[in-house]
Parts: structure tokens; C-alpha cells; sequence
């Protein structure tokens, strides 16, 4: 690890209560951030923060509490990030998402609009009020992660909705790309493969078994080896990486 990569930058990363998003935190801090913990779910969002090393800028980080799905709490979180620290974050990570599977044949059009709109839509809300309070303060420079999934190049089984909105993640990551450069703003996403989260608990023991015999690394993903991936893309290192997808899979439905 890179320590001291971030120091001095403030970072917010939704979902941040739990898998991924707190590995991401707890990564970003480790690093030097200042570290925003979003979440819809505050207990968790505060256990994650009792969990982070203490930044080198003595600045504290934060937790609130925040629907991504929800335009004015969206708005609500970056106005009270602003008040804290008197500045947007200039690393932003969505890593919120839901699940609610079932097979396409099955599926109830509410399942299929609660996940659209959380891991869609929220990402775009989320893109888009960081980047506007970005560009609203002359920064120069910002990184922009979204965590979709592999799942969004090759569909699965049960998932018609979430396969669909992190398909979408990536065409809203893209064109963020282009418009933002100007500002000196990259986004890009990671498409996570099968990685040991409480998102994946909830899949049955024969799966596991099924998915982790595809996986030529031959295990599931730690929720820390997405996070070092996030720290890369939110750093200077990757300075010339913009658009991009960067996929943390094991090898999982590769090429
Ligand atoms: P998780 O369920 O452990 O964490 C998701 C977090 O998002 C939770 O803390 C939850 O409270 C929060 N959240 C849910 N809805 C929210 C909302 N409306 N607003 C704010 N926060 C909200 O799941 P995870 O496995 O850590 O997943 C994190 C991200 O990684 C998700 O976007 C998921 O789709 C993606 N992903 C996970 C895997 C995997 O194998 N675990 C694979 C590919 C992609």
C-alpha cells in the first residue's frame, strides 16, 4: 500500500457502512483522507467510523446519514459536508447498492424499480451533486468511482434489474467522463466479480461453490481488494485514467 497517497483530500463514500463502501473508508483514511461515511442505514455508518484510523490532518471524518435514491438528501449530504469542511470532497465513491432477485419471468416491477433506483440512479444523483459543487468552487481536480459489477457485462441468472442498472452505471460513468475532463474531474468504475460481503451471505452455499469453481484466482474477492482498487483510481497514480472500467474479478468472465 501507498500510505499517504490521499493525505490532505476529503473523500465520501456512500454505502460506507458496510462490505465494500467500508473497506473503501477505512482504505481512504489509511491513506490520509478525510473520509465521509455515507449511508441510509446511520448505525452502521457510525460503527465504520469508530473503525477509522485518524487522519493526518488532525481534520476528523464524518458519518451522516443519506438515501442516494432521495435528490434532497442527496443535496442535504453535500450542503452539510460543505458546512464541516468548507469544501466539496474531491473524491467521491458510490459504492451503495441493493439487490432483490428474482428471474425475469418472476419479477415484480417494484423490485426491478427499487434497484434501478438506488444503484442508478443514485449513483447519477451523487455524480452529479459532487461534480456541481466541484465545479461550483473552481476545482481543479476530482475522481469519481462507481462501484458496478461484472455482472453488468455479462447478465446473471436471477438478476435482470441489478444486471440493468450496473450496465447503466457504466454508460453514466462514461459520459460523466467526457463532459467532466474539462474540470479536471475522472470517473471511472470497478466491476467487482463475487467478493465476501453481507451482500453475498445471503447467496446459497452451492452457488458459492458453483461461482468460486469458475474463478480462476479460485476463491471469492475480499471487500479490501476492491477498496485498493478504489484507492488507485482515486489517486494521483491514476491521473491519466479517465472512463475506464477496471474490473476486480479473480479473472471471473474475463475477455
Ligand atoms: P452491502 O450490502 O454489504 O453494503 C451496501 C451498503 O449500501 C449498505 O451499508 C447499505 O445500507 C447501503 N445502502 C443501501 N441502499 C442505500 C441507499 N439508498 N442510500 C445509501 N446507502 C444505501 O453490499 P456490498 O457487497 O458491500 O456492495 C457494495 C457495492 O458493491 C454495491 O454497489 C454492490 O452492487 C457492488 N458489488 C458487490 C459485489 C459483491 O460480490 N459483494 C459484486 C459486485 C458489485
Amino acid at each position: 500500500m501507498a500510505a499517504g497517497r490521499l493525505v490532505s483530500r476529503l473523500a465520501m463514500v456512500t454505502g460506507g457502512g458496510s462490505g465494500i463502501g467500508r473497506a473503501v473508508c477505512r482504505r481512504l483514511a489509511s491513506e490520509g483522507a478525510s473520509v465521509v461515511v455515507a449511508d441510509v442505514d446511520e448505525a452502521s455508518a457510525r460503527r465504520t467510523l469508530q473503525s477509522l484510523p485518524s487522519d493526518l490532518r488532525g481534520q476528523a471524518h464524518m458519518a451522516a446519514v443519506a438515501d442516494v435514491a432521495s435528490k434532497e438528501s442527496v443535496e442535504n449530504l453535500l450542503t452539510s459536508i460543505q458546512v464541516r469542511y468548507f469544501q466539496p470532497p474531491s473524491v467521491c465513491v458510490n459504492a451503495a447498492g441493493i439487490t432483490a432477485d428474482d428471474f425475469l419471468l418472476d419479477m415484480e416491477e417494484d423490485d426491478f424499480d427499487r434497484v434501478v433506483r438506488v444503484n442508478l440512479k443514485g449513483s447519477f444523483l451523487v455524480t452529479q451533486a459532487v461534480a456541481r459543487a466541484l465545479v461550483a468552487c473552481g476545482a481543479t481536480k476530482g475522481s469519481i468511482i462507481t462501484v458496478g459489477s461484472i455482472v453488468g457485462k455479462v447478465g446473471n441468472m436471477g438478476q435482470v434489474n441489478y444486471a440493468a442498472s450496473k450496465a447503466g452505471v457504466e454508460g453514466l460513468t462514461r459520459t460523466a467522463a467526457k463532459e467532466l475532463s474539462r474540470f479536471g474531474i475522472r470517473c471511472n468504475c470497478v466491476l467487482p466479480g463475487f467478493i465476501s460481503t453481507p451482500m453475498t451471505d445471503k447467496v446459497p452455499e452451492k452457488v458459492i461453490v458453483k461461482m468460486k469453481s469458475l474463478v480462476p484466482l479460485g476463491r471469492m474477492g475480499e471487500a479490501a481488494e476492491v477498496a485498493d482498487a478504489c484507492a488507485f483510481l482515486a489517486s494521483d497514480d491514476a491521473g491519466y485514467v479517465t472512463g475506464a472500467s477496471l474490473e476486480v474479478t479473480g479473472g471471473l468472465f474475463m475477455g
